[in-house]
């Protein structure tokens, strides 16, 4: 046994893991077999795989762990469309994810640190402070987490479970979305989280379409440039929620450090290396920026970026007294960013009876 400390599975790209087989001295392509054994099997029974070296199957349990999260609480809206799970960490810290289904696809959203230390006022994330970041194995552990809980669905009623035509080797409900838009800053927590998205994306395992992950930031500009720099195939929501400094930098502190100009510059840049639009967040706090000369600011900030704005009105948390804007107020914000050509969707309101919505994640007892 080596004295290296116990690797976690899921933080290794599949080269990774043919690598460390390789390096143990078997052939690489065992390492295909132990990934879809985990990934399309969700299984971690190394010993039945076939033709897997039983010297292999040892290292396996000698030198590796997986590195699922094991749930700590679990708690389901009354409507039955979300679930919220708070999972714990090896340091016994927590972390919540979040499966939410629309319109008949399930999305898992995500965290990337435990608690964030950017300090938003109306995010209850933000509230708790930063602890740490969360490691790509504890990312991927999520996701993974929500695909076995489609399995185990599947398996207890197979009548509530779709069958999944895109692909028919897997009987039960995949996953196919992810929004890294749990608790935390992902491009706080760049490389891990990025290397998630990656694995995350491996043909083979989840095989998740870039398209189909999303990550929200509150407007890190250094990360931004990065993702665009390397072409990360992901999508990019950007939390705006106003279209003046001073206002945003009321409601998000980061805001003193990333300038809304320099945010504008760098979704201009973001937008114009990937040849794509880029979503922009908007929690709507009525009386604060729900008003039409806010509708109309964030019309003329967006004309030469393309974007599509999502409205998400305000979620109640213990630390901030702001209301939401009612639907009328929705509406017509909606309407005035229609007259300069921008698409918009106000979110639904979902899992809020369990504290699951937008900025509602934290892991204090609510
Ligand atoms: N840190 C990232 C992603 C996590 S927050 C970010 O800030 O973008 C995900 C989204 O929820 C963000 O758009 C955030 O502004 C929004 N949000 C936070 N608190 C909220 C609340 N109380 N009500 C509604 N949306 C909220
Ligand atoms: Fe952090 Fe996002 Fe919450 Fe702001 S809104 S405190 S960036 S999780």
């Amino acid at each position: 046994m080596s004295a290296d400390p116990v690797i976690p599975l899921l933080g290794l790209t599949r080269s990774e893991l043919g690598a460390r087989v390789e390096s143990w001295g078997f052939k690489p392509l065992h390492a295909g077999k132990i990934w879809r054994h985990l990934y399309l099997e969700g299984r971690t029974d190394w010993e039945t795989i076939t033709g897997l070296p039983i010297k292999l199957v040892d290292r396996l349990q000698a030198d590796t762990e997986v590195g699922w999260l094991p749930i700590t609480r679990e708690t389901h809206s009354t409507d039955g469309f979300t679930r919220k799970y708070l999972l714990g960490l090896r340091d016994n810290h927590q972390i919540e994810t979040v499966l939410m289904r629309y319109s008949g696809r399930v999305t898992a959203c995500v965290s990337s640190q435990v608690g964030c230390a950017m300090g938003c006022v109306f995010c209850a994330t933000g509230q708790m402070g930063y602890t740490r970041h969360l490691t790509t194995a504890e990312i991927v552990a999520q996701a993974l987490h929500v695909d076995r809980i489609l399995r185990a669905t599947a398996t207890e009623d197979p009548a509530l479970a779709e069958t999944d035509h895109e692909s028919p080797h897997h009987r039960h409900e995949r996953l196919r979305n992810i929004v890294l838009m749990g608790m935390g800053e992902p491009l706080h927590n760049y490389d891990a989280v990025i290397k998630a998205t990656e694995i995350l994306r491996e043909p083979g395992g989840l095989a998740l379409g870039a398209k189909k992950i999303t990550l929200s930031t509150v407007g890190v500009v250094p990360g931004i440039i990065r993702l665009a720099d390397e072409q990360q195939p992901i999508y990019l929501a950007v939390s705006l929620h106003s279209a003046t400094q001073e206002g945003r930098a009321a409601l998000v502190p980061v805001a003193k450090k990333w300038p809304l100009d320099v945010l504008m510059e760098a979704c201009g840049y973001y937008a114009e290396k990937m040849g794509r639009r880029i979503f922009f967040e908007w929690t709507l706090i009525e009386g604060e920026n729900d008003r039409p000369e806010d509708a109309h600011a964030v019309g003329r900030l967006l004309q030469r970026v393309p974007g599509q704005v999502n409205l998400i009105p305000l979620n109640p948390t213990n630390g901030y007294g702001g209301a939401a804007s009612d639907n009328a107020a929705a509406k017509r914000f909606q309407s005035i960013l229609a007259e300069y050509g921008l698409p918009s969707t106000v979110r639904q309101r979902r899992g809020i009876d369990i504290a699951a919505g937008c900025g509602q994640l934290a892991t204090l007892e609510d």
